[in-house]
Protein backbone atom coordinates (compact mmCIF):
# COMPACT_ATOMS: atom_id res chain seq x y z
CA UNK A 1 0.00 0.00 0.00
CA UNK A 2 1.70 3.84 -0.89
CA UNK A 3 2.05 5.46 1.56
CA UNK A 4 0.10 8.62 2.22
CA UNK A 5 1.23 11.99 2.07
CA UNK A 6 0.12 15.63 2.75
CA UNK A 7 2.48 18.50 1.52
CA UNK A 8 1.76 21.84 4.15
CA UNK A 9 3.52 24.57 1.79
CA UNK A 10 2.39 23.29 -1.62
CA UNK A 11 2.81 26.44 -3.87
CA UNK A 12 6.09 27.24 -2.57
CA UNK A 13 10.04 26.84 -3.47
CA UNK A 14 10.59 23.50 -1.95
CA UNK A 15 6.67 22.62 -1.73
CA UNK A 16 6.44 22.16 -5.06
CA UNK A 17 9.50 20.06 -5.81
CA UNK A 18 8.29 17.84 -2.43
CA UNK A 19 5.00 17.48 -4.95
CA UNK A 20 6.71 16.12 -8.02
CA UNK A 21 8.79 14.40 -5.97
CA UNK A 22 5.62 11.93 -4.35
CA UNK A 23 3.73 12.34 -7.67
CA UNK A 24 7.20 10.41 -9.85
CA UNK A 25 7.01 8.14 -6.69
CA UNK A 26 4.62 4.68 -7.08
CA UNK A 27 5.00 4.04 -3.23
CA UNK A 28 3.63 6.80 -2.25
CA UNK A 29 0.78 8.58 -2.80
CA UNK A 30 0.30 12.41 -2.98
CA UNK A 31 -3.20 12.59 -0.48
CA UNK A 32 -3.91 16.13 0.13
CA UNK A 33 -2.62 19.67 -0.34
CA UNK A 34 -2.08 22.51 2.72
CA UNK A 35 -1.93 26.57 1.82
CA UNK A 36 -3.53 29.07 3.63
CA UNK A 37 -4.15 31.27 0.60
CA UNK A 38 -4.42 28.58 -2.31
CA UNK A 39 -7.55 29.93 -4.16
CA UNK A 40 -7.99 26.19 -5.93
CA UNK A 41 -9.99 23.66 -4.51
CA UNK A 42 -7.80 20.98 -5.99
CA UNK A 43 -4.38 20.03 -8.05
CA UNK A 44 -5.05 17.26 -10.35
CA UNK A 45 -7.98 15.76 -8.51
CA UNK A 46 -5.74 16.06 -4.63
CA UNK A 47 -7.70 17.91 -2.34
CA UNK A 48 -6.32 21.65 -1.58
CA UNK A 49 -6.93 22.77 1.80
CA UNK A 50 -6.66 26.27 3.32
CA UNK A 51 -7.02 25.83 6.76
CA UNK A 52 -4.88 22.89 8.39
CA UNK A 53 -7.97 22.34 11.27
CA UNK A 54 -10.18 20.95 8.39
CA UNK A 55 -7.46 17.95 8.00
CA UNK A 56 -8.56 16.32 11.28
CA UNK A 57 -9.72 13.04 10.91
CA UNK A 58 -8.31 13.19 7.59
CA UNK A 59 -6.56 9.27 5.78
CA UNK A 60 -2.95 10.26 5.66
CA UNK A 61 0.35 8.48 7.01
CA UNK A 62 2.88 11.68 6.90
CA UNK A 63 2.65 15.10 6.98
CA UNK A 64 5.32 16.75 4.88
CA UNK A 65 6.16 20.43 5.68
CA UNK A 66 7.99 23.24 3.36
CA UNK A 67 6.33 26.66 4.75
CA UNK A 68 7.68 29.25 6.91
CA UNK A 69 9.96 29.32 10.33
CA UNK A 70 6.70 31.01 12.30
CA UNK A 71 4.18 28.42 11.70
CA UNK A 72 6.40 25.28 11.87
CA UNK A 73 6.25 24.53 15.32
CA UNK A 74 2.59 25.05 15.19
CA UNK A 75 2.04 22.35 11.86
CA UNK A 76 4.11 19.86 13.56
CA UNK A 77 2.80 20.03 16.45
CA UNK A 78 -0.84 19.33 14.91
CA UNK A 79 0.43 16.34 12.57
CA UNK A 80 1.67 14.69 15.79
CA UNK A 81 -1.46 15.70 17.72
CA UNK A 82 -3.62 13.92 14.65
CA UNK A 83 -1.25 10.68 14.22
CA UNK A 84 0.77 12.44 10.76
CA UNK A 85 4.59 11.34 10.88
CA UNK A 86 5.96 14.57 10.00
CA UNK A 87 8.92 15.01 8.10
CA UNK A 88 9.54 18.80 8.51
CA UNK A 89 12.13 20.92 6.46
CA UNK A 90 10.95 24.11 7.20
CA UNK A 91 13.76 25.88 9.30
CA UNK A 92 13.52 28.14 13.02
CA UNK A 93 12.86 25.84 15.22
CA UNK A 94 14.45 26.42 18.73
CA UNK A 95 16.23 23.64 20.53
CA UNK A 96 13.04 23.54 23.21
CA UNK A 97 10.41 23.59 20.76
CA UNK A 98 12.48 20.57 19.04
CA UNK A 99 12.86 18.55 22.59
CA UNK A 100 8.99 19.18 22.74
CA UNK A 101 8.38 17.69 20.09
CA UNK A 102 10.10 14.79 19.97
CA UNK A 103 8.59 14.38 23.83
CA UNK A 104 5.18 14.39 22.05
CA UNK A 105 6.09 12.20 19.30
CA UNK A 106 6.93 9.43 22.02
CA UNK A 107 4.27 9.85 24.30
CA UNK A 108 1.96 9.17 21.15
CA UNK A 109 4.63 6.58 19.65
CA UNK A 110 4.41 8.25 15.82
CA UNK A 111 7.53 8.45 14.22
CA UNK A 112 8.91 12.02 12.56
CA UNK A 113 11.60 13.68 11.24
CA UNK A 114 12.98 17.32 11.45
CA UNK A 115 16.10 18.11 8.75
CA UNK A 116 17.41 21.30 8.28
CA UNK A 117 19.16 19.62 5.39
CA UNK A 118 17.84 17.36 3.28
CA UNK A 119 20.84 17.32 1.38
CA UNK A 120 23.46 14.03 1.67
CA UNK A 121 26.67 16.66 0.88
CA UNK A 122 25.42 18.79 3.74
CA UNK A 123 24.91 15.93 6.33
CA UNK A 124 28.70 14.98 5.21
CA UNK A 125 30.06 18.48 5.15
CA UNK A 126 28.35 18.48 8.73
CA UNK A 127 30.28 16.08 10.39
CA UNK A 128 33.56 16.46 8.46
CA UNK A 129 33.33 20.21 9.89
CA UNK A 130 32.38 18.57 13.21
CA UNK A 131 35.60 16.10 12.97
CA UNK A 132 37.82 18.80 11.87
CA UNK A 133 36.52 21.01 14.75
CA UNK A 134 38.76 18.73 17.31
CA UNK A 135 41.79 19.37 14.88
CA UNK A 136 41.30 22.81 14.20
CA UNK A 137 39.23 24.82 16.70
CA UNK A 138 39.57 27.89 15.21
CA UNK A 139 36.87 28.38 12.57
CA UNK A 140 33.99 30.24 11.08
CA UNK A 141 30.45 29.35 9.29
CA UNK A 142 29.41 31.15 5.91
CA UNK A 143 26.27 30.29 5.10
CA UNK A 144 24.82 31.64 1.47
CA UNK A 145 21.33 31.48 0.48
CA UNK A 146 18.82 32.72 -2.27
CA UNK A 147 17.63 36.73 -1.02
CA UNK A 148 14.10 35.36 -0.48
CA UNK A 149 14.99 33.19 2.64
CA UNK A 150 13.27 34.34 6.20
CA UNK A 151 15.77 33.34 8.74
CA UNK A 152 18.90 33.88 9.51
CA UNK A 153 21.01 32.29 9.91
CA UNK A 154 20.22 28.84 8.17
CA UNK A 155 18.84 26.03 10.42
CA UNK A 156 21.90 24.09 8.78
CA UNK A 157 24.52 26.37 10.25
CA UNK A 158 22.80 26.50 13.27
CA UNK A 159 22.94 22.56 13.23
CA UNK A 160 26.95 22.61 12.35
CA UNK A 161 27.46 24.81 14.61
CA UNK A 162 25.55 22.81 18.06
CA UNK A 163 27.39 19.42 15.75
CA UNK A 164 30.54 21.42 16.10
CA UNK A 165 30.17 23.10 19.55
CA UNK A 166 30.30 19.32 20.49
CA UNK A 167 33.03 18.02 19.44
CA UNK A 168 35.35 21.13 19.93
CA UNK A 169 37.09 21.99 22.78
CA UNK A 170 35.42 25.80 23.42
CA UNK A 171 37.34 28.90 22.83
CA UNK A 172 36.32 32.39 21.94
CA UNK A 173 37.96 33.53 18.72
CA UNK A 174 39.54 36.44 17.65
CA UNK A 175 41.57 39.57 19.43
CA UNK A 176 40.59 40.27 22.99
CA UNK A 177 40.35 44.10 22.24
CA UNK A 178 38.50 43.46 19.09
CA UNK A 179 35.88 46.46 18.23
CA UNK A 180 33.09 45.94 15.68
CA UNK A 181 33.58 49.13 13.61
CA UNK A 182 29.53 48.26 12.40
CA UNK A 183 27.23 46.24 14.44
CA UNK A 184 27.22 42.84 12.68
CA UNK A 185 30.71 43.16 11.32
CA UNK A 186 31.83 39.52 12.88
CA UNK A 187 28.48 37.98 12.52
CA UNK A 188 26.47 36.22 14.87
CA UNK A 189 28.75 34.52 17.86
CA UNK A 190 28.16 30.70 18.88
CA UNK A 191 30.43 29.59 21.60
CA UNK A 192 33.12 31.36 20.65
CA UNK A 193 33.22 31.04 16.98
CA UNK A 194 30.72 33.27 14.64
CA UNK A 195 28.19 32.31 11.94
CA UNK A 196 28.01 34.81 8.59
CA UNK A 197 24.94 35.01 6.35
CA UNK A 198 24.84 35.66 2.68
CA UNK A 199 21.41 36.43 0.92
CA UNK A 200 21.98 37.06 -2.79
CA UNK A 201 19.64 36.25 -6.16
CA UNK A 202 20.98 33.34 -8.18
CA UNK A 203 21.99 31.47 -4.80
CA UNK A 204 19.99 28.48 -3.59
CA UNK A 205 21.81 27.23 -0.54
CA UNK A 206 25.85 27.08 0.14
CA UNK A 207 27.85 26.19 3.03
CA UNK A 208 31.34 26.54 3.96
CA UNK A 209 33.34 25.86 6.92
CA UNK A 210 36.58 27.62 7.24
CA UNK A 211 39.39 26.68 9.19
CA UNK A 212 42.80 28.83 10.62
CA UNK A 213 45.39 27.60 12.19
CA UNK A 214 49.39 28.11 12.26
CA UNK A 215 50.10 28.19 8.24
CA UNK A 216 47.61 26.62 7.44
CA UNK A 217 44.00 26.62 6.67
CA UNK A 218 41.02 24.37 5.77
CA UNK A 219 37.78 24.94 3.56
CA UNK A 220 35.08 22.58 3.39
CA UNK A 221 31.79 23.87 1.16
CA UNK A 222 28.53 21.97 0.01
CA UNK A 223 26.53 23.52 -2.92
CA UNK A 224 22.38 22.77 -3.26
CA UNK A 225 22.27 24.41 -6.89
CA UNK A 226 18.94 23.07 -7.21
CA UNK A 227 16.15 22.33 -5.10
CA UNK A 228 15.90 18.09 -6.60
CA UNK A 229 19.23 18.02 -4.38
CA UNK A 230 16.71 17.63 -1.16
CA UNK A 231 14.28 15.40 -2.65
CA UNK A 232 16.35 11.97 -1.89
CA UNK A 233 16.35 13.14 1.45
CA UNK A 234 12.45 13.79 1.67
CA UNK A 235 12.16 10.69 0.26
CA UNK A 236 13.98 8.37 2.52
CA UNK A 237 12.57 10.30 5.25
CA UNK A 238 8.85 9.18 4.40
CA UNK A 239 9.78 5.92 3.96
CA UNK A 240 11.61 6.06 7.26
CA UNK A 241 9.04 7.80 9.89
CA UNK A 242 5.92 5.14 9.28
CA UNK A 243 8.24 2.45 10.47
CA UNK A 244 9.59 4.42 13.60
CA UNK A 245 8.04 5.53 16.89
CA UNK A 246 9.70 9.19 17.78
CA UNK A 247 10.70 12.09 16.17
CA UNK A 248 14.14 12.37 15.14
CA UNK A 249 16.11 15.67 14.37
CA UNK A 250 18.86 15.46 11.50
CA UNK A 251 18.24 13.39 8.72
CA UNK A 252 21.70 11.83 10.05
CA UNK A 253 19.87 9.76 12.37
CA UNK A 254 18.29 7.57 9.38
CA UNK A 255 20.84 7.05 7.36
P1 LIG B 1 8.62 29.50 0.08
O1 LIG B 1 8.86 29.38 -1.38
O2 LIG B 1 8.33 30.85 0.68
O3 LIG B 1 7.43 28.50 0.44
C1 LIG B 1 6.73 28.48 1.65
C2 LIG B 1 5.28 28.23 1.30
O4 LIG B 1 4.53 27.95 2.50
C3 LIG B 1 4.62 29.46 0.64
O5 LIG B 1 3.94 29.04 -0.54
C4 LIG B 1 3.67 29.94 1.72
O6 LIG B 1 2.52 30.57 1.19
C5 LIG B 1 3.30 28.65 2.41
N1 LIG B 1 2.74 28.83 3.73
C6 LIG B 1 2.84 29.88 4.58
N2 LIG B 1 2.18 29.64 5.73
C7 LIG B 1 1.65 28.39 5.61
C8 LIG B 1 0.85 27.57 6.46
N3 LIG B 1 0.46 27.99 7.67
N4 LIG B 1 0.47 26.35 6.01
C9 LIG B 1 0.86 25.92 4.80
N5 LIG B 1 1.60 26.65 3.94
C10 LIG B 1 2.00 27.87 4.35
O7 LIG B 1 9.87 28.92 0.89
P2 LIG B 1 10.86 27.73 0.48
O8 LIG B 1 12.07 28.28 -0.18
O9 LIG B 1 10.08 26.65 -0.19
O10 LIG B 1 11.31 27.25 1.92
C11 LIG B 1 10.37 26.72 2.86
C12 LIG B 1 11.11 26.33 4.13
O11 LIG B 1 11.98 25.22 3.84
C13 LIG B 1 12.02 27.44 4.70
O12 LIG B 1 11.96 27.41 6.12
C14 LIG B 1 13.40 27.04 4.21
O13 LIG B 1 14.44 27.50 5.06
C15 LIG B 1 13.29 25.53 4.28
N6 LIG B 1 14.25 24.77 3.46
C16 LIG B 1 14.67 23.59 3.97
C17 LIG B 1 15.50 22.78 3.24
C18 LIG B 1 15.91 21.46 3.82
O14 LIG B 1 16.68 20.71 3.18
N7 LIG B 1 15.44 21.13 5.02
C19 LIG B 1 15.96 23.19 1.98
C20 LIG B 1 15.52 24.40 1.47
C21 LIG B 1 14.64 25.18 2.21
P3 LIG B 1 2.55 32.18 0.92
O15 LIG B 1 3.74 32.44 0.05
O16 LIG B 1 1.25 32.38 0.22
O17 LIG B 1 2.67 32.81 2.26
Amino acid sequence: MAIKVIVAGFKGRMGSTAVDMVKSDEALELAALLDPFAEEKDLDGVPVFNDKEDLIGFDADVWVDFTMPKVAYENTRFAIENSFAPVVGTTGFTEEQIADLIALSSEKSLGGLIAPNFAIGAILLMEFAAKASQYFPDLEIIELHHDKKKDAPSGTAIKTAELIAQSRQSKVQGASDEEELMAGARGAEYDGFRIHSVRLPGLVAHQEVIFGAQGEGLTLRHDSYDRSSFMSGVNLGIKEVVKRDTLVYGLEKLL
